[in-house]
């Protein structure tokens, strides 16, 4: 069996063969911290957090880098309306990222590197271009980038000759296809960035967005690496960019596997911020709905579909991870050792299937659709009977095992040592038939924050959430 991504490279499935054996080196665009982010943007870093997953699952070693971009037009902008230091405004939304990240249950990348602590790295690329003269100052003291310099410029996006405006000049981080043109690696200090500035042998000034995410991957993964990520909105202008540079300087190729999750969309439209029809985690979490509901729902559709974000899809979310928390519990009561149907050789199956699903393109809801068929086989094994102490652990474990990819199954709560203990004496009062002892125990834990349930195999104790 062989791995395939499709690659928005060469717009086809290809196998994925990385450069060094055993290792995957990527780099995930990370967020711009100027806000919270939201839900479209962890669709995309659920899919980059799959995909690592995965390739781990897979028996790869994994380095993965995701920046942090901590100064932009959009960074500076806020900073400024909100009357603080752009460090000080980023510090806060840079934490807030990281705690949204660990409620999803999303894997820490091995490199988080912040743009601002970076920018000699982008200034000494700078130069290299302005040397090979793939840049020049403009008029206005900014550096840009010569796109007819570049001979493959426009290959990843697929932009047409007709489109180009060699000469013309964006000094804008975002533009869309029709006004492509030379883009701005150092943009000149202006009085927009206030106190925002570097000095470098171009001039006062700051790195143009593109420029950030070349520096940081090529520092830390090498001039060519396996695979790039992103939404499908970083295609144009972000990461045709990013190649133009980063190609232009080395003279190598830059990236071997170009991956980009579609968008998250609400009633048609992209969720944006500058759309306003968005939702951030803590605006769902106010709802009542969990960080392994929203992660679900993130997940499992495939990453090249668009998926169209609705309360019926989080509530339907939300009803598969119960069907999977009520078969783990069924397990759980299973006490008999007995014949134990054929769990061995249906879990083998199920794992074959699995990988032959996620291997084609990471994809997830096939890969789903066979771990739920293996919980409907097993459930009606259950009701026979068929299925004893021994098969129902070796059906917990493989759960276990897929979800060091998917991520989803309820953490292992760790009991409090006197909260067991008082449990084994309330079992004890109850043996000895002294009910008020045991009910005041009972009371006891439940003001612990723990519930006693007793169960046919004796009490089951469970931390409230
Ligand atoms: P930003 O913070 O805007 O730079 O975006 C961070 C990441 O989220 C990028 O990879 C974007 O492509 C991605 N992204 C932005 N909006 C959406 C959306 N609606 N659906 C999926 N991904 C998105
Ligand atoms: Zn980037």
């Amino acid at each position: 069996m062989s791995l395939t991504f499709y690659n928005t490279m060469t717009r086809k499935k290809e196998e994925f063969l990385p450069l060094r054996e055993g290792e995957v080196r990527m780099y995930t665009c990370g967020p711009t911290v100027y806000d919270y982010a939201h839900t479209g943007n962890f669709r995309s870093y659920i899919f980059e957090d799959l995909l690592r997953r995965y390739l781990k699952y897979r028996g790869y070693r994994v380095l993965q880098v995701m920046n942090i971009t901590d100064v932009d037009d959009k960074t500076i902008r806020d900073s400024r309306k909100a009357g603080i230091s752009l460090s000080q405004h980023t510090e806060k939304f840079t934490r807030a990222f990281f705690d949204d990240i660990d409620i999803l249950g999303i894997e820490r990348a091995e490199h988080y590197p912040r743009a601002t602590e970076h920018v000699k790295e982008m200034i000494d690329i700078i130069s290299g271009l302005l040397e090979k003269g793939y840049a020049y100052k403009g008029d206005d003291g900014s550096v840009y980038f010569r796109i007819d310099k570049f001979n493959n410029y426009g290959r990843l996006a697929h932009i047409t000759p007709d489109l180009l405006q060699p000469g013309a000049t964006v000094r804008t981080d975002e533009y869309d296809k029709e006004s492509v043109a030379d883009f701005a690696l150092w943009k000149a200090w202006d009085e927009d960035d206030g106190e925002v500035f570097w000095e470098s042998p171009f001039g006062k000034g700051r790195p143009g967005w593109h420029i950030e995410c070349s520096a940081m991957s090529m520092k830390y993964l090498g001039e060519t690496f396996d695979i790039h990520t992103g939404g499908v909105d970083n295609i144009f202008p972000h990461h045709e960019n990013e190649i133009a540079q980063s190609e232009a300087y080395t003279g190598k190729q830059f990236v071997r596997y170009w991956l980009h999750a579609a968008h998250l969309i609400v009633e048609g439209q992209k969720m944006s911020k500058s759309l306003g029809n968005f939702y951030t985690l803590r605006d769902l979490l106010d709802k009542g709905y969990s960080g392994r509901q929203i992660r679900y729902l993130l997940m499992s559709v495939h990453y090249r579909q668009q998926l169209n974000f609705t309360f019926e899809g989080l509530e339907a979310a939300k009803n598969g991870l119960q069907r999977i928390d009520d078969f783990l519990a069924r397990l759980e009561d299973v006490d008999f050792r007995g014949e134990d149907a054929a769990v061995e050789e249906v879990v083998g199956e199920t794992r074959e299937a699995f990988l032959s699903e996620m291997d084609s393109d990471l994809n997830i809801s096939g890969a789903l659709g066979k771990v739920f068929d293996l919980i409907h086989w097993a459930n009606q094994q259950l009701d026979e009977g068929a299925i004893g102490v021994a098969g129902a652990s070796q059906l917990r474990s493989f759960l276990q095992e897929l979800d060091a990819v998917l991520g989803i199954l309820p953490e292992k709560v760790e009991i409090d040592p006197e909260v067991q203990r008082l449990a084994d004496e309330r079992e004890k009062a109850r043996k000895q038939k002294n009910y008020a002892l045991a009910d005041e125990i009972r009371e006891k834990v439940r003001q612990m924050g723990y519930t006693l349930e007793d169960t046919p195999k004796g009490v089951r104790i469970k931390k409230v959430t």
